[in-house]
């Protein structure tokens, strides 16, 4: 490792720090992932091998579970599926995702022991499993997984104590890390990353994590589905600066920060963020109208009202249906405008959600507004090279061009390039796809500069071809908790 080297950091366990300088966009490592499987919910659109979401897979033919792109990701996957694919058979049916990735990790450790490359820094059985925090609830689905876990599996395969499955599946439960497509816009599956497990949380980090599935290319097959996360810096470090991630998306105020990390990591966040509430303040604002402030009951009132209103909105738009969205995120907006501040959050979530959902049902006008206002209020919150920031800049800027807007189209897609330099690294497959739409807009500008006309005619069969789709709906699972927990 020549980055980072563990440490005790103080009042959270053990850490990660770094062992000498580092800057904006330095990977500190990468790793592949101990093992990782496909969602359930995933399991016959995502390739098993190289989780790339394809049109048509190919089914193992013993198992008739496992899917594969091709010959050559079946090929890759077959050492992890092998004796899966046997236990699958005998079982008679797929188990559960956690079931089916303690059992990688098992038949893994019990091959390679439990440290397998000179650059892992931890053994799992010392990392935590948090059994003793898991709430009562929790608790029953949790002792139903190891009973799963016991009868699928094999007899011939080396038998394990209740412990020690116990201890896996407890990792899993607060270190399985998600993993996303190719594009890195939908959560598609689990893994275990053992030094990732390692970086303790900050609300304001100094690095990102992002996963890579790495290069689709011809020549080198071997690297075809060579998966990894990169750990990022996102600024200046120093050697001896402790590494941190977020592991909860900075838009929430510290309060509902704080609460989400206890619930679903167990500790208490006493980061500079959390302990000075460093701006809430702008998150729950209220407008100024003419000079003068909105005054706070009716901040209040408002601000009650949208939460009651978002809670609606997720429900239809888990249900896709899209219309209602639309209906509940304007009756939002009516009350919102003049009343909360650009900052604040719950405007930016019906901001970014109308964004969304109007340029997938074509209204790209109203579309590009939204997805401006929600850039301008992010702005203003994240870390100038945050990942989502980055994302929703990229967002913006699509719509933006839907709706013709190239100058802004254009500005948007440059800052959404730099910003994913950083957090995604330019082998990403998704900072390639901006660096395509950074040249074609380019070219449309300058084209709109010289001939507005000839611009247009070619925006319209430009339109037709979709080149720059970006998303065929709004993704319900949205990639906002780094690890995952049920
Ligand atoms: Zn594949
Ligand atoms: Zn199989
Ligand atoms: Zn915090």
């Amino acid at each position: 490792m020549e980055f980072v080297e563990v440490f005790d950091s103080p009042g959270k366990g053990r850490g990660l720090r770094a062992t000498k300088e580092a800057w904006a966009g330095d990977v500190l490592f990468a790793e592949p992932p101990f093992a990782s499987v496909v969602f359930d919910s995933q399991a016959s659109s995502i390739c098993h091998s190289c989780f790339r979401r394809q049109e048509k897979l190919q089914r193992c033919g013993q198992c008739r579970f496992a899917q594969y792109c091709d010959k050559t990701c079946q090929r890759a996957g077959w050492e992890e599926h092998k004796l899966e694919c046997a236990a699958i058979k005998t079982y008679g049916k797929p188990p559960s995702e956690n079931v089916r990735l303690a059992a990688r990790i098992l038949w893994r450790m019990d091959k390679q022991g439990s440290v397998v490359s000179d650059n892992q820094l931890t053994t799992l059985e010392d990392l935590e499993d948090h059994i003793c925090d898991i709430s009562e609830d929790d608790l029953k689905d949790f002792k139903v997984d190891i009973h799963n876990f016991l009868d699928y599996w094999p007899r011939n395969s080396k038998p394990h104590t209740v412990d020690s499955v116990s201890h896996i599946l407890g990792v899993i439960n607060c270190n399985g890390f998600m993993v996303s497509d190719q594009r890195g816009l939908q959560a598609v599956g689990v893994g275990l990353f053992p030094n990732l497990c390692l970086v303790n949380h900050d609300c304001w980090p100094n690095c990102t994590v992002i996963l890579n599935n790495g290069n689709q290319s011809a020549i080198d097959t071997v690297f075809h589905s060579q998966k990894r996360i990169e750990l990022r810096a996102l600024g200046k470090i120093s050697a001896g600066e402790e590494v941190t991630v977020a592991y909860v998306d900075y838009l929430n105020v510290s309060a509902d920060r704080q609460r989400l990390l206890k619930q679903q990591y167990f500790f208490d966040c006493t980061c500079k963020h959390c302990t000075e509430k460093i701006k809430d303040d702008l998150k729950m604002a209220g407008a100024e109208v003419d000079g003068v402030k909105v005054p706070e009951e009716q901040v209040k009132e408002v601000t009650e009202f949208s939460r009651q209103k978002l809670e609606k909105m997720e429900k239809a738009r888990i249900e896709a249906n899209y219309n209602e969205v639309v209906k509940i995120c304007r009756e939002c907006v009516e009350k919102q405008e003049n009343v909360l501040a650009d900052t604040h959050i719950y405007y930016l979530r019906v901001c970014c959600t109308l964004s969304e959902v109007l340029s997938y049902l074509q209204f790209f006008d109203e579309a590009s507004e939204y997805a401006r206002k929600m850039v301008d209020g992010y702005l203003k919150l994240y870390h100038p090279n945050n990942a989502q920031l980055g994302m929703a800049t990229m967002r913006a800027g699509v719509t933006h061009w839907q709706a013709g807007f190239i100058e802004v189209a254009h500005g948007m897609i440059c800052k959404a390039f730099a910003i994913l330099m950083i957090t995604h690294g330019p082998t990403h497959p998704i900072t390639k796809d901006l660096e395509a739409m950074r040249m074609q807009t380019e070219m449309e500008l300058r084209m709109f500069q010289q001939n507005e006309y000839v611009y247009h005619s070619m925006r319209e069969a430009a339109l037709k071809n979709q080149p720059m789709r970006m998303m065929a709906e709004p993704t319900n699972e949205g990639i906002k908790n780094l690890f995952r927990r049920k």
